[in-house]
């Protein structure tokens, strides 16, 4: 995973979603940091939560379960 802040995040969502808006995304961003800060786990598997994937599916999921992928090193995490 690359660290990002989720300010960079967000604009990154921004930037290729549209419907967004800036204030509630960082928002939810923050509180799913908050939320795999306090130990949020993956309802399928049990790993720590993909926060930045978690943010914006609105389940609490891993980057595995989220994507299908193993390879996390080319996705972003927030920081
Ligand atoms: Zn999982």
């Amino acid at each position: 995973m690359q660290p990002i802040s989720v300010e960079a995040f967000a604009s990154m969502v921004m930037k290729n979603n549209k419907g967004y808006r800036k204030k509630e995304l960082v928002k939810t961003l923050n509180d799913t940091l908050t939320a795999k800060k306090n130990g949020a786990k993956c309802m399928i598997c049990g790993a720590p939560i993909w926060a930045a994937g978690s943010a914006i599916t609105g389940s609490n999921l891993c980057f595995t379960c989220t994507t299908g992928e193993a390879n996390d090193s080319d996705d972003y995490e927030i920081k």
